[in-house]
């Protein structure tokens, strides 16, 4: 029988998991189908509930039902528990198990610079949902330093405490980020400062930045942010945000079906759909 796989968010129309992962199941001759169902806060658990009833093998959670989710879910996996959002569910012999694939999604992305994060010191601007999902996963891989960096420095600081692994961290300001921007191997842009249409926008001036820096930037519209274009000049490494995006679909697709799939396919085809918008 035909599997069945989908995304739940509010709003859901601008996704581009359907078209990537639709795309990826019928390369690997799989017979399922991935649907986007537009689920409004108060139909969370009834949407739920449905798709337990006519036993999907598995599905993503999108903006804004990430942590809203959690209640209506079997079991958390321990990461993304701590991390208070789900963005990935599999059908696990009847039981909803929930798992974040965002933090790792984020981490396998950056394979081709970074074998091991214990030598780097990272800087994390912004303290929102992303980050925390970066912070967490990036706090398991023991870099020597990971700094966060927020307009609202409580609550990058909130973010620092309620992490449950031990890191070295500290927040900061987004003017002391400035200053001590050289410092850092890693730079990791999270907030939506420069995406479209503010594309002239940036979170923070990059006059110190070390031209040997990493500078990643989360943002896929534009495909290259303000940030990224400055940091490219200064001679730094940059990468945007459709590495994040077509990892953390590719990790839900091995959770699902056992196959870590072929990236560069699913790269391809959301660089195609990014055609479509204005960048
Ligand atoms: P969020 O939870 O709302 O967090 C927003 C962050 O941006 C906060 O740190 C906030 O600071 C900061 N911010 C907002 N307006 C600001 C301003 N005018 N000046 C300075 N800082 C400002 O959002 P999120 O879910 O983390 O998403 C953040 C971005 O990541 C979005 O652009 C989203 O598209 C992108 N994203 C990309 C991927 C991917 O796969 N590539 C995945 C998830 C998200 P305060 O705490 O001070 O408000």
């Amino acid at each position: 029988m035909k599997k069945l796989f989908a995304v739940l968010g509010d709003p859901i129309g601008h996704s581009m998991s359907p078209v990537m992962l639709n795309d990826i199941l019928s390369f690997y001759v799989i017979d399922a189908h991935y649907h986007p169902f537009h689920v409004s806060r108060g139909d969370l658990e009834t949407a739920v509930k449905g798709l337990k009833a006519i036993g999907i093998s598995g599905f993503n959670i999108t903006i804004p039902h990430k942590s809203a989710i959690i209640p209506f879910l079997d079991e958390i996996d321990e990461l993304a528990l701590s991390i208070g959002a789900v963005n990935t569910v599999v059908n696990e012999n009847g039981k909803f198990v929930g798992y974040n694939t965002d933090g790792y999604g984020f981490i396998k992305g950056l394979e081709p610079y970074i074998s091991s994060f214990t030598d780097k010191k990272v800087l994390v601007l912004g303290a929102g949902g992303a980050a925390r999902a970066i912070y967490f996963t990036m706090a398991k891989m023991n870099p020597q330093t990971i700094d966060i960096a927020n307009r609202t420095v409580i609550k990058a600081q909130e973010l620092i405490e309620s992490c449950p692994y031990e890191t070295n961290s500290k927040a900061l300001t987004l003017e002391e980020a400035e200053i001590h921007l050289h410092e850092y191997d890693v730079v990791i842009q999270t907030t939506m400062i420069g995406m479209y249409p503010n594309i002239s926008e940036m979170p923070i001036s990059l006059r110190n930045l070390s031209s040997q820096s990493l500078v990643c930037d989360i943002i896929y519209n534009p495909l290259e942010t303000q940030l990224l274009i400055e940091a490219r000049k200064k001679g730094a490494t940059v990468q945007n945000g459709v590495e994040m995006f077509v990892y953390q679909g590719a990790l839900a697709f091995e959770k699902w079906t056992g196959i870590f799939p072929d990236v560069k396919r699913m790269r391809e085809n959301v660089l195609q759909q990014l055609g479509g918008v204005k960048c």
